[in-house]
């Protein structure tokens, strides 16, 4: 099984990359993060209270969307990144026709990368206040973890790093389940006194946990949770990262998800059934196996080179399995060169071998390969390697001499 994962947007960086669990078969897609409307669409299953609005694509679709609603809205960017307000990608408009103007200056943006294709059209809210409220793993308790503040609006970080002790945080035991005291606890922790926005805020925790739950996600995040002039309490951002292991029991959420934002050659890679990741360097990898992988990664840079990707063939180290890998990695403008470092357990080395052999017939690759083998089958697989005989085949004994190899390689 070759598998695919790729770092979260949200949250994960590569040393999250993970193993799927067991029970799927072939690919996997990254994680989900989902836009705003998407998010808000799963919170008003679960009862939490968002505003009315409408998706628009052109600034004519806006001024539509705008006049359905009736009354003054905000304009907001669908990005799959935060700050979207900073980056002036969230704007009031008190008519349609402002709804039309802001939605097409709003649509011209990019924010950090991101270009914006979409934007929200949302009946506008009156804000007398702006708490933060989220639902995360915090891996080392592992526990969900429940954080609520009323400094919301800005960078929970910021707060953070600012005011900890402005954050309430309450764990939630997976196998007990949320508790309502929690929620209260939490309210009581946040300094939020008013009776009536009490029940409203501990209604929308425990709503919120079961969305959390109840989506498979590994974030829920409303930040700001507002109140009204009125005493509303209202989630007005969304923002939900859905783990991509459980999405085969949520076939409308893992439609959600936005192919085109996910990088040309991650989506690739993906369609193949080809676990990658793109870095920045210059040596393309190829292992068996993620711990491996990542330690080719370390090796890559402890001899002064920097790795192109992550590729893992998993246990495909058959031909297709290493014509499809080459594929993806060799798309790769900035690869120089190529290491396999493969270790053989159930993967034995001749197989991969005959793979690489295989894999060179079928395709003219431009670049030096490197390949160390060891465990089941080395010799073999050496002997294979040998006998083709191919120019650009480089053969080393060990992890290290084929990374310095593969780097030297790299930098002629
Ligand atoms: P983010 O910047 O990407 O987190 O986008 P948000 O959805 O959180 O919006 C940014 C800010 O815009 C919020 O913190 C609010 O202050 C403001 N905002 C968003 N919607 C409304 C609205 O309906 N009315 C008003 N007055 N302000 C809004
Ligand atoms: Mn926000």
């Amino acid at each position: 099984m070759r598998r695919c994962r790729r770092p979260a947007g949200h949250a994960a960086g590569i040393g999250s990359l993970a193993t799927a669990g067991p029970g799927h078969r072939g690919r996997l897609a990254p994680a989900v993060d989902l836009y705003e409307y998407q998010g808000k669409e799963l919170f008003r299953r679960y009862g939490i209270p968002v505003s009315d609005g409408l998706l628009a694509a052109t600034p004519a679709d806006a001024r539509r969307a705008a006049e359905e609603l009736a009354g003054p809205v905000v304009v907001k960017a669908q990005v799959l990144t935060g700050g979207r307000g900073k980056a002036g990608g969230v704007k009031l408009a008190a008519t349609p026709e402002e709804a039309e103007e802001e939605a097409e200056a709003i649509l011209r943006l990019s924010i950090r990368g991101h270009p914006v294709r979409r934007v929200w059209i949302e009946r506008a809210s009156d804000i007398a206040k702006e708490y933060y409220l989220s639902v995360t793993f915090d891996r080392s308790a592992k526990k969900a973890l429940l954080m609520l503040t009323t400094r919301g609006g800005v960078d929970i970080e910021e707060v953070a790093a600012a005011s900890p002790e402005a954050i309430a945080r309450v764990h939630v035991d997976p196998l007990q389940g949320f508790q309502p005291y929690q929620a209260r606890r939490l309210v009581y922790e946040a300094g939020i006194d008013d009776p009536g926005e009490q029940a409203q805020v501990e209604d929308t925790i425990a709503r919120l946990y079961e969305a959390f739950v109840g989506c498979d996600a590994m974030l829920c995040e409303i930040n700001p949770l507002i109140v009204t002039p009125e005493g509303e309490v209202r989630a007005l951002d969304a923002k939900v990262t859905v783990d991509d292991n459980a999405l085969y029991r949520h076939p409308d959420i893992a439609a959600m998800r936005d192919l085109e934002a996910i990088p040309a050659e991650e989506r690739a890679a993906w369609e193949k059934g080809v676990t990658y990741v793109k870095l920045s360097g210059e040596v393309g990898i190829l292992g068996n196996g993620a711990g491996l992988v990542m330690s080719t990664l370390d090796v890559i840079a402890l001899v002064g080179g920097r790795p192109a990707n992550f590729c893992d063939l998993g246990g495909g180290g058959d031909a297709q399995g290493v014509v499809d890998a080459l594929d993806v990695i060799t798309a790769d403008p900035d690869v120089r060169s190529i290491l396999f470092n493969i270790f053989g357990g159930i993967t034995r080395c001749d197989e991969v071998a005959r793979g690489i052999v295989e894999a060179l017939r079928r395709r003219t690759i431009r670049h030096p390969i490197v390949v160390r083998l060891d465990g089941t089958n080395a010799d073999e697989g050496r002997r294979l390697l040998a006998e083709a005989g191919s120019a650009g085949l480089y053969v080393e004994p060990t992890m290290l001499e084929a990374a310095r190899r593969a780097v030297e390689l790299a930098q002629r």
